[in-house]
């Protein structure tokens, strides 16, 4: 038998043809040099992607979710869906119950398709209905009542009624039954050194300038203040009101023989109202439902400092979940604030994934109703998770998905903390990044301020540069097209590796120095 002889021969020719093969199985098998925590940091940041992050963005848009007004089942169902993301990479729940909800009252006005804004306009014996447009001349008031009014409109200046002021924009005026025409604000600006707006400072806020509106026994309102949708307001049975622009404004000044620009320009000036009726007859219409027994929620979830010392510092990362709802169209707030959602979420799966532990606590909240008052994060600074004196830093965001550039505010007020995003930015990232100081003159438009007032370090994080090509700012064109993706990858990755690199440090404290 010649059988073995030929065996041999193939064996041999096998183990020539496939000896590099086995060569490298072989140094595979020996283990290859442990990866360095700069390779697993590497390695984590880079898990988070363009077309992740714009994939959330598109998610939170959708119109399941109705616009994310915070108290909808809508709402509700958009947070279910963050809390599956960050449990799914084991984001610990810190809520109520051991869930990864924070709730807290939240009564919500829902608005619908049929409301009309429209003026009586005599053409001789005539009278015709001028009807103004949707969302370019009109926007419905977030907390309208449902119903219709025709009347005469008032102009009101600022409306407010400010005795210790000796201001009253409803002095000689009778508004019983009519429309008042206001403006937003107080008829002079927020600004850090004025002791003077500090007093007209409480009737800045909408809610108080409607209420006011309603005591007098006006029926009515248009308000002028965009048109933007906004559902920060007070609700009243009966009262009736849109957002409108100029060309509204316009259209009621005319023939009074007086122009809008001056009015307010004489009011500001002297400090003295301006009020009179307008004759100008509008009707003013909306179909909408109230919901006083609405429930919001924050979505919270923490990753635990891994140091026994160390973990009771918390870093908080946070941003609004909610946007506005239907107006009676979908506002989908893509950059506003559906961005601020995915950053948060790539930092929270980035940390989440990466080898290496953060020695202090890094908490991740999606706060609900920014949009409805900052009622979210004002519910967190009074029921902190963690308690606030321990809270090392508060990163929000607002607007991160819409430009090539990263501003904060908040940069120069918290130097220390500063230094470790332009480590991070020049080390990784290299984009454009700059920052001012933090302050809150006016109301309060951020969850940020609520912190800020609280003694917690307070930055906001924002994109800008290359301009969305028309106002996107609470309509219904902040879609998600616009949206640069690259801009929130590199925000996620500086934030992740600027929060690993602080929570490796010893003691930090980046409260500025009582004087
Ligand atoms: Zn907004």
């Amino acid at each position: 038998m010649k059988r073995h002889p030929v065996s041999a021969v193939l064996l041999a020719v096998v183990l020539t043809i496939f000896a590099p093969v086995f060569a490298t199985q072989n140094a595979q098998r020996q283990a290859p040099p442990p990866a360095t925590d700069e390779q697993k940091l590497l390695e984590a940041m880079h898990i988070i992607t363009d077309i992740k992050l714009y994939d959330y963005v598109k998610e939170l848009c959708a119109d399941k979710y109705a616009g994310r007004l915070t108290g909808t089942p809508e709402y509700n169902a958009c947070a279910e869906w963050v809390a599956s993301l960050l449990k799914s990479w084991g984001v610990q729940p810190v809520g109520d119950k051991g869930t990864y909800f924070q709730a807290f009252p939240n009564p919500y006005s829902l608005v619908f398709k049929g409301g009309m804004l429209s003026m009586n306009i005599a053409v001789g014996k005539d009278i015709i209905k001028k009807t103004y447009k949707y969302e370019d001349e009109f926007i419905p008031g977030g907390t309208t009542a449902s119903g219709e009014v025709t009347a005469e409109v008032v102009f009101v200046g600022y409306g407010v009624t400010a005795p210790e002021l000796g201001y009253d924009d409803y002095q000689g005026v009778d508004v019983k039954g009519k429309i008042v025409l206001m403006d937003s604000e107080v008829p002079m600006v927020a600004s850090d050194s004025s002791d003077v707006f500090r007093k007209w400072r409480p009737y800045s806020f909408h809610q108080v300038k409607l209420e006011n509106a309603v005591a007098h026994g006006a029926k009515g309102m248009i308000y002028n203040y965009g048109p933007i949708g906004n559902p920060n307001n007070s609700y009243r049975d009966g009262f009736i009101y849109h957002h409108v622009g100029a060309a509204v404004v316009a259209d009621v000044f005319a023939g009074t023989g007086r122009t809008y620009a001056d009015t307010v320009a004489k009011i500001r000036k002297d400090l003295k109202p301006q009020s009179f009726p307008t004759g100008k007859i509008m009707t003013v219409k909306n179909v909408a439902e109230r919901h006083p027994e609405g429930i919001g929620a924050n979505v919270v979830g923490a990753i635990p400092g891994t140091d026994p010392k160390l973990k009771d510092d918390v870093v908080i990362f946070g941003g609004p979940l909610d946007h506005l709802g239907r107006l009676w169209e979908m506002m989908p707030g893509a950059n506003d604030n559906a961005t601020a959602v995915a950053v948060g979420l790539g930092v929270a799966e980035a940390m989440a994934k990466c080898a290496i532990k953060p020695k202090r606590t890094v908490l991740f909240v999606f706060f609900g109703s920014e949009e409805q008052g900052v009622a979210g994060s004002d519910y967190y600074c009074e029921h902190p998770i963690y308690p606030l004196d321990k809270t090392l830093v508060f990163i929000n965001m607002e607007g991160p998905g819409m430009g090539d550039r990263i501003s904060a505010s908040g940069a120069r007020t918290y130097p220390a903390f500063w230094s470790f995003i332009e480590k991070a930015n020049q080390k990784y990232i290299h984009r454009q990044v700059s920052g001012g100081a933090t302050s809150y003159p006016g109301r309060p438009r951020q969850d940020s301020a609520r912190f800020f007032w609280k003694g917690v370090p307070s930055l906001t994080f924002g994109a800008s540069g290359k301009p969305a090509p028309y106002p996107t700012y609470h309509n219904t064109k902040d879609s998600v097209e616009l949206v640069t993706p690259e801009i929130m990858t590199d925000m996620v990755r500086l934030f992740f590796m600027a929060t690993m690199d602080l929570c490796a440090q010893d003691a930090l404290n980046f409260r500025p120095e009582k004087k």
